[in-house]
């Protein structure tokens, strides 16, 4: 297969197109970057790299944290942890309250705003320096201790982060939250706010797509029955109320990012990052997701 030559039949497509979306503003900071930035990083298991545009270049990687955290949280909680956050769509905003209040705290997965602050608190109990172990986590992932914050972005997000304190008092009133509602907003922002580019944030996913493994070593960092979990919530969950819409058009497991990033995975092959910051109504990357759907298509290969 002649990948390179299907990512630059992407991009001319790409440059035809004109982008209806807007890049997140919620957080001011994230509304200055350049909503012409794009990038396109593809890692095949069986015959490495190929790029389009502007790979190397480090954005916030914001919600793909959570596939991050939800990784660590369950190689030191075992399974207890989904008694505090379930496995299903949600089908609502990735920072709605709506379900919370009739669900009693529970949050509809860990890929939500909710799922994940509830997350971070199981992190901040388990973890002597949960922020240092995070980052330790991307480091052992990526093989680059060079990752870490944009600290505009999470002072800029810790100003404006009423509705993740919202979710919080309200889970906290159900019993769900167990520590200090400020150290799991901290905790939370900062995970979020780290930055990595496509082809660091398509490294670190490999293991999902290597069943668990480092490719360059094979060394184990999850079990395998983790990761069909995990890859089976990327697959439900992954894309806030529309994973539907992007299971049918992509048909790979992913997580996306208000950041404009999306990392997906097809097992067994590749591990896929694409970097476009206008999002569409539902906050996910209106050319990421383009880009993702012509892959599929143009290899003629999904997970289905
Ligand atoms: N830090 C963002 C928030 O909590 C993450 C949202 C996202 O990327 O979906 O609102």
């Amino acid at each position: 297969m002649d990948y390179q030559q299907i990512l630059n039949t992407i991009k001319s497509e790409l440059d035809s197109l004109k982008y209806t979306g807007k890049v997140a503003s919620y957080i001011p900071e994230l509304a200055k970057i350049d909503p012409d930035e794009f990038g396109m990083h593809l890692h095949c298991i069986n015959s490495g790299h190929y790029n389009l545009g502007n790979n190397e270049k480090r954005f916030s990687i914001q919600s793909i944290s959570k596939v991050f955290a939800l990784t660590l949280a369950m190689s030191i909680s075992g399974d207890d942890l989904f008694q505090r956050v379930d496995v299903e769509p949600s089908g609502d905003p990735f920072n709605s309250l709506i379900q919370l209040e009739y669900e009693q705290g529970i949050p509809r997965n860990p890929f939500i705003n909710a799922g994940a602050l509830v997350i971070s608190d199981i992190l901040i109990s388990e973890l002597d320096d949960p922020k240092k172990s995070f980052l330790d986590f991307i480091h052992k992932l990526t093989g680059d201790n060079s990752i870490g914050i944009n600290t505009k972005v999470y002072e800029s997000e810790k100003q404006y982060s009423h509705r993740n304190a919202a979710l919080l008092n309200l889970m906290k009133s159900f019993g769900n939250i167990k520590n200090n509602i400020e150290d799991v907003l901290d905790f939370y922002t900062y995970q979020c706010s780290i930055e990595m580019s496509c082809q660091e944030l398509s490294t670190a996913f490999m293991i999902y797509a290597n069943g668990g493994k480092k490719l360059e070593n094979s060394k184990n960092i999850v079990p395998p029955q983790k990761v069909k979990r995990i890859n089976a919530i990327m697959q439900t969950c992954g894309f806030y109320d529309e994973a539907g819409e992007f299971s049918f058009r992509v048909g790979l497991p992913g997580k996306s990012g208000v950041g404009g990033g999306i990392t997906a995975v097809h097992p067994g092959q590749y591990a896929v990052t694409v970097w476009s910051p206008p999002l569409n109504p539902k906050g996910n990357s209106e050319l990421g997701m383009y880009a993702l759907e012509r892959l599929t298509t143009l290899t003629g290969y999904s997970i289905f």
